[in-house]
């Protein structure tokens, strides 16, 4: 309770974040206790890549949810916002193969064994890049939790749900066409691949009929395709094609025999109506080939490049050297019918952008289905949210076209599958721990070579970091989470899968609340990117202008559902609040005497009151729009709570009661403060802490200090409304000094004609405090405003007051005022009427902002009337 040193003269915040970001760190006010008798509130936070580097979509996806939290944390729950980083298979692979490339290496020359050894080599000296930046963001998370995927623990969970959905019938191994990325040489699951429409061609081929001189012409947009088909397709009624039914064509280039098949599936309006069957090599070829017990001849191999089976002509070329030499071959044949111009999608792998290739292989899937109806389910009864809702319709359409889920990747680093094949009787054993021989023949045995999908691993994340498949404290006390926040662009490849693997192995939901962040763009709304130029980085904007500054802008523009349009102006201006906030503390801090005064009822003075029951209100309205997420709606009110009344007005004001020796305004100035920086605390934690460990207040840290309560005793509207008086002729005075070059320290006459008696009362009680912050002489009231004195006329509200000014008023320059005055109040009716009149706006407000609206036009037409008049009495002086 005794007074430290004073504020610094002004905010430099590297410092500041620097002390207070290893103090929160050391005394463990993060650390959340699974015994602890308080509410729980808990969050995992979305892993980022090892490989990542902080951006400004990261800087937004943590900031945000910590604004909840420590909102929660200085509400008194116990809370738990758990960090980790994830092993992420393929870009660690890009990044080591590329280094590996270099070096004329590549994975498959130094072998399983040494790539995993510079994988964590290299996970260890820049796997915590990440999370060093993240800690200067001034995230509130609990580092004694953090988590890898691939820590042993973790490790243990992934086999856990692998071997048991084994069990199941849930997860099987099938020979199946799947989408693999050639430089990757990785399999991908489907929404791991990008569709890009490209300019491509219809190579149209002719095939002949066995035994006859006719033959039958098909489209492809894949010519190299064709060395593997295996059939050749027509719809049954199709009756161009009718008397092929049964024979058998000639493949060209290969001279093998395929028989002609009837498909309903064969769309007759494509191309020519027959199609060529590859069914190695098209998913929808695979099918049909299936049904119809074709042959699967694989002639491009996981690298993309031509296998032995496409002829000793193409055998080893590149799939699209292929495609040439096949068009050539086809040509010099005379079989090549013509090109045509056909646009298309096209998959592309989307860690490294290659056209992704279809190949049949042997992999491991989910049987997704079960799981998909549980984790619609939840969704549909509202027992999980998505903020904003629109986002669950995006979620059910996926979930009700789900696919089984092709979880095996053909790569080293992550969760080696653990299954087990012997080699003499072909048996599969899958386990937790590794076999010695066969359970069957006791014949050796080989552990599948792949490694599981890493969104199987983060599927488990909000679990798993717990301690499961272990009955951890943790488990019980901090699952389901409250919120998980993230991108839209990973509600499939993560929320979705938290949900049924959350559901299925915990019986329960993850989180309640799914917030989604929109997309961080610059001020023209573009994406950010390289190539634009256009890249804000929020580390430099941290050495800018501080972390604060950048949390605060964030938080500021996040509308839900909406792309935030980030510049760095924003930025200098909510540096310039900090700033604005750091000297009226500074002032507050040297009124303030050595022990904390108490207050006197009786001696709150009007603007006591009035900030109080202004208080009182922005309280309870960030509290409302806190519980429903709506960031820029409690930014907007604490920074012009902060700024507009509490600066600009209440410490004038308070300026006077110190003078006077008033200890309740000394009281209610130092109980003021103290909650503005406890309501201010979880957008801004460094300055609030900082200036908070300043004032006489108790308590370790502001971080665990009570979140302020609104005070329902406080409410008190007279006390606004006659402020809202005084603030009026306040303004109108200094902006007749401003518009007649009246200096501040000439003292003037001010007459006011007397309004409504109520309002007349309220403001003459309160003369003084006007007479001194508007630097009046003598405040006189009066019926009428006296004519013929030169008087320089205003409206402050209800009233009209005339200035009496110093010396003889220049008649022109008060014109000029006057009619300024008037445009501006004219343009701003046009502003309100245009709103009012739009239907839209009038039915989707808040009813208390149409009000309000309604309210303001009302005073300004009043006002407009006013100044009409003053300016016609200039223009022709009775
Ligand atoms: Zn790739
Ligand atoms: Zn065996």
């Amino acid at each position: 309770m005794s007074m430290t040193k004073e504020l610094a003269k002004a905010y430099d915040p590297k410092p500041v974040e620097e002390k207070w970001g290893a103090f929160w760190q050391d005394e463990g006010l993060f650390t959340a206790d699974p015994k602890s008798a308080k509410p729980k509130f808990s969050m995992v936070l979305p892993p980022p890549n090892v490989t990542g580097i902080l951006h400004m979509g990261h800087a937004l996806c943590f900031t945000l949810p910590d604004i909840i939290t420590r909102w929660k944390r200085m509400q008194g729950y116990n809370c738990l916002w758990l960090p980790g980083t994830d092993h992420a298979s393929i870009a660690v692979h890009n990044v080591i193969e590329k280094s590996l490339a270099e070096k004329g290496l590549s994975r498959e020359k130094i072998g399983r064994d040494e790539f995993l050894r510079i994988a964590w080599e290299w996970k260890a000296k820049y796997g915590g890049v990440i999370t060093a930046q993240l800690k200067r963001l001034g995230a509130s998370l609990d580092w004694s939790r953090e988590r890898f995927t691939m820590d042993p623990g973790f490790s243990r969970a992934v086999k856990q749900v692998f071997v048991s959905l084994y069990a199941e019938g849930l997860i099987y191994r099938d020979y199946f066409l799947v989408n693999r990325c050639p430089h990757c040489r990785t399999v991908l699951s489907d929404i791991e691949i990008e569709h890009k429409d490209l300019k491509g061609k219809l190579w149209h081929i002719r095939y002949k009929v066995e035994g006859s001189d006719e033959s039958v012409v098909v489209a492809t947009t894949r010519p190299e395709t064709m060395l593997g088909d295996t059939g050749l397709a027509v719809h049954p009624d199709d009756e161009r094609y009718a008397h092929l039914h049964g024979k058998r064509v000639i493949l060209p280039l290969q001279n093998r025999l395929l028989p002609v098949i009837t498909d309903e599936r064969v769309e007759r309006e494509f191309g020519t109506g027959a199609v060529k069957v590859t069914p190695a090599h098209d998913p929808v070829d695979f099918e049909l080939g299936k049904k119809h017990g074709l042959e699967q001849v694989i002639v491009i191999d996981g690298q993309g490049k031509m296998t032995e089976a496409a002829g000793p002509e193409f055998a080893g070329l590149d799939r699209f050297a292929a495609r040439a030499k096949v068009v050539e071959a086809l040509t010099a044949q005379g079989l090549l019918v013509k090109i045509e111009d056909h646009d298309h999608a096209v998959g592309h792998c989307y860690r490294c952008k290659s056209v992704i290739e279809p190949h049949l292989s042997w992999q491991w899937f989910v049987r997704i289905k079960p799981l998909a109806d549980e984790a619609i389910r939840v969704v549909e009864d509202g027992s999980i949210e998505f903020i904003p809702p629109n986002w669950t319709k995006t979620y059910f359409e996926w979930m009700y076209n789900i696919h089984d889920w092709c979880i095996s990747r053909q790569l080293w680093w992550g969760h080696r599958i653990p299954a087990w094949y012997c080699r003499d009787c072909g048996r599969i054993m899958v386990a937790m721990d590794a076999p010695e021989k066969c359970d069957k023949c006791g014949g050796p045995i080989d552990q599948d070579e792949d490694v599981l999908d890493t969104w199987f691993s983060s599927g488990l994340w909000p679990f798993g970091t717990l301690g499961w498949p272990d009955e951890t404290e943790d488990l019980r006390a901090f699952y389901p989470t409250d919120l998980m926040s993230t991108g839209f662009d990973i509600i499939f490849f993560w929320v979705a899968r938290m949900i049924m693997l959350g559901l299925k192995f915990r019986g329960e939901i993850p989180f309640r609340h799914v917030f989604i962040n929109g997309l961080v763009r610059d001020l023209k709304r573009r994406k950010m990117s390289k190539s634009e130029g256009n890249i804000i980085d929020p580390l430099e904007m941290i050495g800018k202008y501080g972390t604060d500054a950048l949390r605060f802008t964030l938080a500021a523009l996040a509308v839900p559902g909406m792309d935030l349009a980030l510049s760095e102006e924003r930025m200098t201006g909510y540096q310039a609040f900090a700033n604005k906030i750091w000297n009226a503390s500074r002032f507050v801090l040297m009124n303030l005497k050595s022990e904390r005064p108490e207050v006197r009822d009786a001696d709150l003075t009007l603007a006591d009151r009035w900030i109080r029951s202004r208080l009182s209100a922005v309280t309870a309205g960030l509290d409302e729009s806190l519980t429903q997420y709506k960031f820029y709606e409690a930014a907007d009110l604490i920074y012009h709570f902060i700024w507009h009344e509490f600066c600009d007005w209440y410490i004038e004001f308070a300026k006077v009661g110190l003078r006077e020796a008033n200890a309740t305004t000394e009281a209610v100035l130092a109980d003021a403060l103290d909650r503005i920086l406890r309501l201010l605390h979880p957008f801004m934690p460094f300055i609030t802490e900082e200036i908070w460990q300043h004032l006489p207040v108790a308590g370790k840290s502001i971080v665990v200090a009570p979140y302020p309560k609104a005070e329902a005793g406080w409410k008190d509207e007279a006390a606004e409304k006659t402020m809202a008086l005084l603030q009026a002729v306040i303004t109108e005075t200094r902006t007749i000094r401003a518009g007649n070059k009246i200096a501040p320290k000439d003292k003037v006459r001010l007459i006011v004609k007397r309004a409504g008696r109520e309002e007349t009362a309220g403001l003459e009680a309160q003369a003084a405090l006007v007479k001194t912050l508007a630097g009046l002489a003598s405040l006189e009231f009066a019926a009428a405003l006296p004519e013929g004195e030169g008087l320089l006329k205003g409206v402050a509200g209800p009233f009209e007051i005339g200035m009496v000014p110093p010396k003889p008023a220049d008649i022109g320059q008060e014109r000029d005022r006057l009619q300024k005055d008037l445009a501006k109040a004219a343009a701003e009716i046009e502003k309100i009427e245009r709103k009012l009149a739009n239907a839209d706006f009038v039915a989707k407000a808040p009813a208390e902002v149409v009000a309000e609206n309604r309210a303001r036009l009302e005073e300004l037409l009043t006002r407009r009337e006013k100044l009409g008049q003053n300016l016609a009495g200039l223009a022709d002086p009775s």
